[in-house]
């Protein structure tokens, strides 16, 4: 292994790094390191002078006039839009709106009306558990269909694509190890079959530059509330390519996705483009906050992005088991990285209680059950001196045994 850099080593990385002067867009709780950016990404400024102006002029004085003089309607085009740039799609093709559990039934509605003749949905056996819950969701509107899983019906997903497969559904990064998908070869290969691709982007949209339209990706949905920081419970957004726009449908058929909602006509009529992906009102002060946090993005090189990704996540590894060795960290994350993404993960029989010790020396990560913890990178906020200090926090918990305090072992709700 390569020696690992000393304190000062990591500060000069920090002075030359070009995405430096992102940090001051965020509010940083004093003392603490957070690593968790990857389940609920900080707080950018704007973010909350965007909710003041929102609340005290639109709400507070505007009222319903805002729907048209401050551009609430048109907010969920218009923030596609905006995350279309960071996901390489065109504009006209991604629309934000309700959670990414909603959108996700959305579209495999959507992908299996494409493909009435077939059969099987795909998805991966350890993915995001609500990816599955609601594929299992639609499987019971839908007699006759299948789920085949990878990891439980066949080792890779590739194996388990066929012709009898309408659709499949499939994280870019997984949430626990932080393992990447090559997203074009696998779409490549499910249209080969004639199948459908849904791109979950939660762990990819706002970590690294995404190529939906280069990977000739069918659909896709992503949350907003983790790498794109647009605070707790954002709404999420869904894609779908433009080729697919004429004959598309989902069944959450509610006004806001009609052609004419202002007609109030009495039945149905889908609308043009993206905005028939939407259902009902938005949560419209959620989308306003998002609006400021995706005003720090609209400059941001993501290739210069990714590329402090891996800078990072390389450092942690590093110093993590240089520092560590001998206390049964085991790396869950790959160390290629064209396989990897934003995080590092390692396993531990007592991944829970280092978890608690570590928040408790505020570096903040999580707890992925059953033994997984989990830091999450996030270039425009996280320094390579940030990565240092919380690698010495975490050797130092694990060679004091500091984790082995009792209060440390309580289970809280979220972890
Ligand atoms: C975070 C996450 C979700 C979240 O879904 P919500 O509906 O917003 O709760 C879904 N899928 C993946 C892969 C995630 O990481």
């Amino acid at each position: 292994m390569t020696a690992i850099p000393d304190f000062s080593a990591v500060q000069a990385m920090d002075e030359a790094d070009v995405l430096r002067a992102y940090r001051d867009r965020f509010v940083l709780p004093d003392g603490l390191i957070y690593l968790n950016g990857n389940s609920l990404g900080v707080a950018p400024k704007a973010a909350f002078t965007h909710l003041e102006t929102a609340v005290t002029q639109e709400w507070g004085q505007d009222l319903i006039r805002s729907w048209n003089i401050a551009g609430w309607f048109d907010l969920p085009v218009t923030l596609g839009d905006r995350i279309g740039r960071l996901i390489g799609a065109a504009p006209g093709q991604t629309v934000v709106c309700d959670t990414t559990s909603i959108n996700i039934y959305k579209a495999l509605h959507a992908a299996l009306a494409l493909r009435p003749d077939r059969s099987v949905i795909v998805a991966e056996g350890d993915s995001f558990p609500t990816d599955i819950y609601v594929a299992e969701g639609v499987l019971s509107t839908r007699p006759g269909l299948s789920l085949r899983l990878e990891g439980v019906d066949a080792p890779s997903i590739q194996d388990l694509i066929d012709d009898k497969v309408a659709v499949i559904l499939v994280n870019q990064v997984n949430y626990k190890s932080g393992e990447l998908r090559d997203m074009a070869a696998l779409t490549r290969k499910a249209h080969q079959h004639g199948a459908l691709v849904v791109w979950d982007l939660c762990h990819t949209a706002g970590a690294m530059p995404v190529d939906l339209d280069g990977a000739n990706v069918d659909l896709a949905v992503g949350c907003t509330y983790k790498y794109l920081n647009g605070g707790p419970g954002a709404p999420a957004f869904i894609y779908a390519a433009t080729r697919h726009l004429g004959a598309i449908n989902q069944p959450l058929s509610g006004w806001w996705g009609h052609a004419r909602p202002f007609a109030f006509e009495k039945h149905y009529a889908a609308g043009g483009g993206i905005r028939r992906f939407l259902c009902g009102t938005q949560p419209i002060l959620s989308m306003r906050a998002l609006k400021g946090a995706l005003d720090v993005w609209d400059d941001v090189d993501l290739v210069a992005l990714r590329k402090k990704s891996l800078g990072l996540t390389d450092l942690f590894i590093a110093l993590v088991e240089e520092k560590c060795a001998g206390h049964g960290l085991e790396l869950e994350t790959p160390r290629d990285h064209a396989l990897r993404g934003s995080q590092v993960s390692f396993r531990h029989p007592h991944a829970y209680e280092i978890m608690q010790a570590a928040i408790a020396r505020g570096v903040i990560g999580d707890f992925r059950a059953p033994s997984t913890i989990r830091f999450g990178f996030t270039p425009l906020y996280i320094g390579y001196a940030d990565v240092w200090k919380a690698a010495d926090i975490l050797s130092d918990i694990l060679a004091t045994g500091a984790w082995k305090d009792a209060r440390f072992a309580v289970r809280a709700a979220v972890t």
